[in-house]
């Protein structure tokens, strides 16, 4: 099977060149499913995967915009319609400068895996864009919103293709890219996720991927009857998925010892509390500040600048029962996935898409550690804007414990289908495989239902 999966590769590469990561994607999660080509010849005879590789559509534009002094700024648009065997195209938007098609792509291929572990019904889908908001005006990022809609208006919908936000899209930009298409198309339709509160947003939807990271610590956790009551956690990032999975730690009776921005991290040896959090939240979210202030405010935090010299992240070298990555992908190489094993680490779920490099997620595997990957342990954050469509869809808005209770229940069925697939698949508590292959199966029994499309 090896053959099948080097075959395959060798493609990839061909007809994808210079899309790392979406080799990467793919070969992990070719892997997992060189087990089930063995069981399911009709997948392989149908070339199912090959197709899952395919994105059904790939939208590339220009995205022209006036910066605050009148001058013209030029970007670029994407959006990759990866799949929607299962629902319409369903995924995030990204804005920042390390932004191209094969980091899109990537994030697609593993959105379809995910969208389909959830339970609901959505395809897979990711967009962007390599502008980056970091040290715009609000106006600024106002009009490239404006025109990034502009274009993208024409192929999205409430039934057709329905973005999120991601890394550098928050409520903010939601809602200049929500009003400039209702402009356009002079309808309220629930055609974004993660909106405002009183316009169509969910509860819940904001703390819905940090929570989800924590809810999947816990039920890894809860197969070796341990909780999270006590546990240091290190978590990497300052952005949504880090604030909430902070948040949901201490919910849980946990201590965060770090945290951390594009430019370095803080440590603090006393654990961040909710005061700390608020501190965060405010810094980040409202101030659009560097996480370096933190450690300025509290003496008990220590700061580290990111040196990118250096071959391991320092922030990973530190004593602690659980990690919850929660910045980019391929934040933990070879090195970092080695201290945090000798430091004692045995949970790590990854609230960011693919932050372990295949050698680190190799190793997490053979030490047999509590490893979450990414497709499963932060697909809360579309499962709630799942719910988000569907109460979009009720005209009816749910009370936060009944999104923030089937949010729960969802993770803990993804965790189930993780563990059983892995399981009957003779690799039991490897969740890589339980994911990968758990996903894959519905996407691929409805395309077979659907025919040669
Ligand atoms: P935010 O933009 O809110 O926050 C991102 C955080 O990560 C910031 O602290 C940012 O630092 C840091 N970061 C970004 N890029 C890098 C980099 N190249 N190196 C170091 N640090 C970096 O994004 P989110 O919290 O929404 O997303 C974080 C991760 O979670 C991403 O991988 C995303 O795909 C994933 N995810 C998000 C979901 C969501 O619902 N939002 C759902 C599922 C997954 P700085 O401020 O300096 O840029």
């Amino acid at each position: 099977m090896n053959e099948y999966v080097n075959e395959l590769m060798a493609q990839v590469k061909a007809k994808n060149q210079a899309e790392p990561e979406f080799h990467q994607a793919v070969q992990e999660v070719a892997e997992s499913l060189a087990l089930v080509m063995e069981k399911h010849p009709e997948y392989r005879s149908a070339k199912v995967l090959e197709r899952i590789i395919e994105p059904e559509r790939v939208l590339l534009f220009r995205v022209p915009w006036l910066d605050d002094q009148g001058d013209v700024q030029l970007n670029r648009g994407f959006r990759i319609e990866m799949n929607s065997a299962i629902g319409p195209y369903k995924g995030g938007l990204r804005f920042h400068p390390s932004v191209n098609l094969g980091i899109l792509k990537f994030l697609a291929f593993e959105q379809v895996f995910k969208n389909s572990l959830t339970t609901l019904p959505m395809g897979g889908g990711k967009g962007g864009s390599d502008f980056d908001p970091k040290g715009k005006s609000d106006t600024e990022v106002m009009r490239f919103c404006q025109s990034f809609m502009t274009e993208l208006s024409r192929h999205i919908g409430p039934n057709t293709d329905v973005p999120a936000g991601d890394i550098g899209v928050g409520g903010r930009e939601i809602g200049f890219l929500f009003g400039q298409y209702k402009r356009i198309r002079n309808e309220f339709t629930g055609v974004l996720t993660g909106k405002g509160l009183n316009w169509g947003g969910s509860l819940i939807r904001p703390e819905a991927t940090g929570y989800g990271a924590v809810y999947f610590a816990a039920e890894m956790l809860g197969t070796r009857k341990e909780t999270l009551e006590g546990k240091t956690c290190l978590v990497s990032g300052s952005g949504n998925v880090a604030q909430f999975t902070t948040e949901k730690v201490l919910d849980l009776g946990g201590k965060v010892l770090t945290v951390s921005d594009s430019s370095g991290y803080i440590y603090d040896e006393a654990g961040i509390d909710r005061e700390k959090l608020k501190y965060i939240m405010n810094l980040k979210n409202v101030k659009r500040g560097r996480i370096k202030e933190y450690a300025e405010k509290y003496s008990t935090a220590v700061y580290t600048a990111l040196d990118p010299a250096m071959e391991f992240n320092p922030l990973w070298d530190h004593k602690a029962d659980c990690a919850f990555p929660s910045a980019t992908q391929n934040e933990i190489n070879l090195k970092d996935a080695e201290n945090l094993l000798k430091n004692g680490v045995y949970v790590v779920s990854e609230g960011a898409n693919m932050p372990t490099v295949p050698e680190g997620v190799e190793l997490f595997v053979e030490k047999k550690i509590l490893y979450g990957p990414g497709k499963a342990a932060n697909a809360g954050g579309v499962a709630v804007s799942g719910l988000e469509m569907a109460q979009n869809s009720m005209r009816y808005g749910w009370t936060r414990e009944e999104v923030d209770n089937r949010l729960h229940m969802i993770m803990k069925s993804i965790h189930k289908t993780c563990w059983d697939t892995a399981d009957k698949y003779g690799t039991p508590g490897n969740y890589v495989n339980g994911a990968n292959i758990g996903g894959f199966l519905k996407v691929a029994d409805a395309m077979l239902d659907q025919g040669g499309v």
